[in-house]
């Protein structure tokens, strides 16, 4: 038998010693304590149960410790959890390498494997810039983005997060200056392109197209630095823009990838491919870090062809067997479509589930997209007291800035579901600054 953890301890230690994510040392607020997950449901450490209504950041779309995600790991854990990638393969990586090739659209038939979302993004930005440089010599060092993104935390993927409400005033002077364009407007999957912000766009690109490799963007869907949708009329222009420059299409479908929007991913709403793609998050169904940059032949062609010779990136767990495994295993799960019927009903769900949080005081807007839902206040959530609401209702949420929102496992049942929307709905009705509750 073995004790039970000291909590108190091991949280003071957690204060003390452990750095979360986007928080000061020592942490203003105690964690949530977690010791197991199944399914939809987190279990804390005093034997609560919350429902895990942000997948975990996107990532456990079948929810967590899937039967075929776990039998998987564990065979690989057996044979082999990992060997260094250079000069070395194994099954594992060349069967999902296979697999993204198959489902992600067409043109993209070449995978190289990064250990998490703001690698992948810092690889594609190496692959634009190398192989701009092999096309049209040097002077291509800047790409071409939109207001509202969010790339990733490392560097090069922060300096083209939305310039202010990302970390870009914290690092001045520290950060490559890239274009952006305005933030693309709201609209549906249905919404035709605004013409206005088509021609700044326009005019954008043809004032720096000397020195842009890429188009880089989210499409549809802009995740962590707003939450908002867009038209795929959208991205069609942007994929029009790039060609004629002879510029390279980068979609960052980290968040969007997998089935979250109703469509495998996102691009396909628009009919468009990219030359480049990354994705991550939800690519191991949330059992491991994994992420990948898919390309073109044209793109891999130039880049193998330019200043030597070869793409110069090589992590040092690239294609961890563990990992890939799990991919296989969670991307082997979509391969029926059913997710497509959970989408689905998440989204109907989530509308109707969501539909009275419209009229709450201090409520600026509800949007629900694939399975996602989002309610947007009028200024900045109180994040312990929302959380807490939530908490109370026994689903876990991770609101920020004016933003309460969910991404549920597709698994979620609609019971489950609407203990959900209930709880968003109580934790943005609590959540509003200033409203004494
Ligand atoms: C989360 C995210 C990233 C960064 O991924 P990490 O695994 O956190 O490094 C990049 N792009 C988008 C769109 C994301 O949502």
């Amino acid at each position: 038998m073995t004790t039970a953890p000291d909590w108190d301890a091991l949280l003071a230690a957690d204060r003390e010693h452990v750095w979360h994510p986007y928080g000061p040392m020592p942490a203003a607020t105690t964690q949530l304590p977690v010791v197991a997950a199944q399914g939809t449901r987190l279990r804390l450490a005093d034997g609560r149960e919350l429902l895990d209504a942000m997948s975990s950041w996107w990532c456990a779309l079948h929810g967590h410790r899937h039967p075929a995600i776990d039998a998987a790991m564990h065979a690989q854990l057996d044979v082999l959890p990992h060997v260094m990638f250079g000069g070395l393969t194994h099954e594992p990586a060349i069967r999902l390498a296979q697999r993204l090739v198959d489902l992600t659209p067409p043109g993209l038939e070449h995978v190289f494997f990064a250990d998490s979302g703001s690698v992948a993004v810092e690889v594609a930005l190496k692959m634009a810039l190398q192989a701009a440089r092999a096309t049209h010599g040097e002077g291509r060092t800047k790409v071409l983005t939109v207001r509202g993104g969010y790339h990733g935390d490392t560097f090069e993927a922060m300096a083209i997060c939305d310039p202010v409400g990302g970390m870009h005033s914290l690092f001045t002077g520290a950060l490559t200056v890239h274009r952006f364009g305005p933030t693309p407007p709201p609209g549906g999957l249905d919404s035709p392109l605004d013409d206005a912000w088509a021609a700044e766009l326009d005019a954008l690109a043809e004032r720096h197209a000397g020195e842009l490799a890429a188009i880089v963007v989210e499409p549809v869907v802009q995740g962590a630095g707003g939450m908002r949708f867009h038209s795929p009329a959208c991205v069609r222009h942007l994929r029009a823009l790039a060609d004629h420059h002879g510029l390279l299409l980068v979609l960052d479908e980290i968040a969007t990838g997998f089935g979250r929007t109703g469509a495998l991913f996102a691009c396909e709403h628009a009919g468009v491919a990219p030359d480049v793609l990354c994705v991550g998050k939800a690519l191991t169904g949330g059992a491991l870090t994994l992420a990948a940059t898919l390309c073109t032949p044209a793109v891999a062609r130039a880049i193998s062809g330019g200043d030597g010779g070869a793409l110069m990136h090589g992590p040092t767990f690239m294609a961890n067997p563990l990992a890939c495994a799990a991919g296989l295993a969670s991307t082997g799960l979509l391969l029926d479509g059913a997710w497509r019927d959970d989408v689905a009903r998440i989204e109907a769900g989530l509308r109707e589930g969501l539909a009275g949080a419209r009229g709450l005081d201090g409520v600026a807007d509800v949007r629900v997209l694939g399975a996602i839902g989002v309610v947007q206040l009028d200024g900045p959530v109180d994040v312990p007291a929302a959380t807490a609401a939530a908490v109370e209702r026994g689903v876990w949420i991770r609101p920020f800035r004016d933003l309460v929102y969910v991404m549920p496992p597709y698994v979620t049942t609609d019971d489950e579901l609407a203990q959900v929307t209930d709880a968003v709905t109580a934790a943005a009705a609590a959540g509003r600054v200033g409203c004494g509750a």
